[in-house]
């Protein structure tokens, strides 16, 4: 990748040496540019081309700090991953469009992007015009959406059956797949649970908040109707668990004041000194009293950067008066917390009153693992909200779980979205391939060469799907294309067997939107590879 990536740079200056007219003259560099352009961008896509399926393999990261992540997430390898071509970064985007637009199909699009460059290069190596290939292969691809569409198969979201099938295809090729039959339905809920009506077609997944926590084993993980704090309560001594909770969330400190900045206040004898102790303790007390005054036994400090959130005086104070305080909330979780309280919050002791108050069934601090968390339950709700209590034995485990249940989320919501489901398991890509070649042989010129180069690149699917399995790839995909060719229209790659059989039956299934999204984005970004015949360095100023 970096060999080719010199090749490119170094191109303009040896140009520029030949003087002004030369650079127009050379018909060759283009197409060099083009090549070294294709040779690095189809790296990056064969880089990750073993982690796509079941049976793909995963990739350990190591970041320059040491930190070390494993991971199968195409998205998630690609981003961590240093790639320095400039044709190359465009993979790491077209994966990153997918992960946005999808969530899913993150490999998938790359692998699709790495074929589709290939297909390009023997195109162009016979002589065929860059735009002819690229119009063509826009023609293609649309061709190619109306062909998934065509085989999809609409469904419902109460058809719960599907969507814990769709949730689980995609956790089946992650690194927790053993854990899919109860992330699986986890994340069917907790999308049902957020989704405003079943006709809305828009999920917000920020409304499903995951809290990882480190001990016990995945499958402990819960879904919580409610709030979990990562942080424990703070008194000692004071209350751990509250019933019919009164809860404020603050923003603002209960500490004694800090001078302005460059500010000294300097005092020089012990009177003055108790004086300042008398006045903390005045003041502290006051805002106590008006925050118990208010009816609140619940509080929720935001963290500061400034000063202590809370300082030791206030908690003794508050311990005594029997409310459950905790504090350094995240600023990022405010949003969450507020939205699922059903309130705002209190940015000033003067708004601290009872209507700014939220009510909860229970309040109470639990032993997880070594640690303690809170729990907030049976809120009276404005707005649908769940969290998920994730657990797992070591961070490598419980980040890629939290990363995988994120992807099967990101399928329901797509399930959302879209709601059509197609086969897995190589069907949606040897179905655009038939179907694509019957097509071509309608076409002429030049357009029946690349209508039929983009339906070979679609074979990339099933081929990877295979190789990865232990399979020979050439049997299978000649076995699955004739099948397919005869109308078994589900016949699929059963990685776990070893064979093809109906994939249906197996509840391989996938959203519509993933298949679609990926051959759209990865066509759209060979296109503009393709466009590309000069890469400049700027001088930087
Ligand atoms: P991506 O990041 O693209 O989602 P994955 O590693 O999740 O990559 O692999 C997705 C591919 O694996 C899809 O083509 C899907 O059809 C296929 N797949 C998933 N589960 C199975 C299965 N049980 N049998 C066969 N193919 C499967
Ligand atoms: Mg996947």
């Amino acid at each position: 990748m970096t060999a080719s990536g010199d090749t490119a740079r170094k191109m303009p200056t040896s140009n520029r040496t030949q003087g002004g007219g030369a650079v127009f003259k050379d018909k060759e560099k283009p197409e060099h540019v083009r090549d070294s352009n294709i040779v690095a961008a189809k790296a990056v896509a064969d880089a990750i081309r073993t982690s796509l399926g079941p049976r793909g393999m995963d990739k350990m990261i190591q970041q320059g700090n040491g930190d070390v992540t494993i991971t199968n997430d195409g998205a998630t390898i690609l981003k961590q991953m240093q790639v320095l071509h400039p044709a190359a970064k465009m993979l790491v985007e077209l994966s990153k469009a997918q992960d946005i637009e999808a969530g899913d199909g993150t490999t998938s699009v790359c692998v699709i992007a790495g074929s589709l460059l290939d297909a390009c290069r023997k195109l162009l190596n016979r002589g065929i015009h860059p735009t002819t290939i690229s119009e063509s292969f826009q023609r293609a691809a649309h061709k190619a959406i109306e062909i998934l569409e065509g085989i999809s198969k609409p469904i419902d979201l109460n058809d719960r059956e599907y969507l814990v099938k769709s949730a689980s295809t995609s956790l089946n090729s992650k690194v927790v797949s053993q854990y899919s039959s109860l992330l699986g339905p986890m994340a069917v809920d907790c999308v049902l649970k957020v989704v405003d009506s079943l006709e809305d077609d828009q999920v917000d997944l920020r409304n499903v908040k995951i809290v990882k926590k480190l001990g016990g084993v995945v499958e402990d993980s819960t879904l919580i109707d409610g709030i979990v704090l990562d942080q424990k309560t703070k008194n000692v001594g004071g209350p751990s668990k509250i019933e019919k909770a009164k809860i404020a969330l603050i923003q603002f400190c209960i500490s004694p004041p800090k001078t302005d900045m460059e500010n000294q206040v300097i005092i020089s004898d012990y009177t003055q000194m108790d004086r300042v102790l008398k006045e903390e303790r005045a003041y502290i007390l006051n805002i106590v009293k008006q925050i118990k005054k208010a009816g609140c036994n619940v509080l929720l400090i935001q963290k500061s950067i400034l000063r202590d959130a809370v300082s030791d005086l206030a908690l003794h104070f508050f311990a005594k008066m029997k409310i459950l305080v905790v504090s350094d909330i995240e600023r990022d979780d405010i949003e969450f917390l507020s939205k699922t309280l059903g309130t705002r919050p209190i940015a000033s002791l003067d708004h601290v009153i009872q209507e700014h108050l939220a009510t909860a069934d229970l309040v109470e601090e639990i032993p997880v693992g070594t640690d303690k968390i809170v729990k907030i339950t049976g809120i009276e709700k404005k707005f649908k909200t769940v969290t998920v209590l994730m657990r797992g034995s070591n961070k490598l485990v419980l980040d890629e779980a939290d990363r995988s249940l994120h992807d099967a989320l990101c399928v329901i919501r797509c399930l959302v979205k879209k709601r059509a489901v197609i086969a897995g398991g190589g069907v949606p890509e040897i179905e655009v391939h038939l179907r694509l070649m019957e097509h071509a042989q309608k076409l002429s010129g030049m357009d029946a060469y690349c209508f039929q180069a983009f339906a070979d690149a679609m074979e990339v699917i099933p081929y990877t799907l295979s190789e990865n399995a232990g399979l020979n790839p050439i049997e299978t995909v000649t076995e699955l294309r004739n099948r397919h060719a005869n109308g078994e229209l589900n016949a699929g790659i059963n990685v776990r067997k070893g064979c093809i059989t109906n994939i249906e039956d197996e509840s391989v299934l996938q959203p519509l939107l993933v298949s679609t999204s990926a051959i759209t984005l990865a066509t759209e970004t060979v296109r503009s590879i393709l466009k590309i015949d000069d890469i400049i360095t700027a001088t930087g100023h």
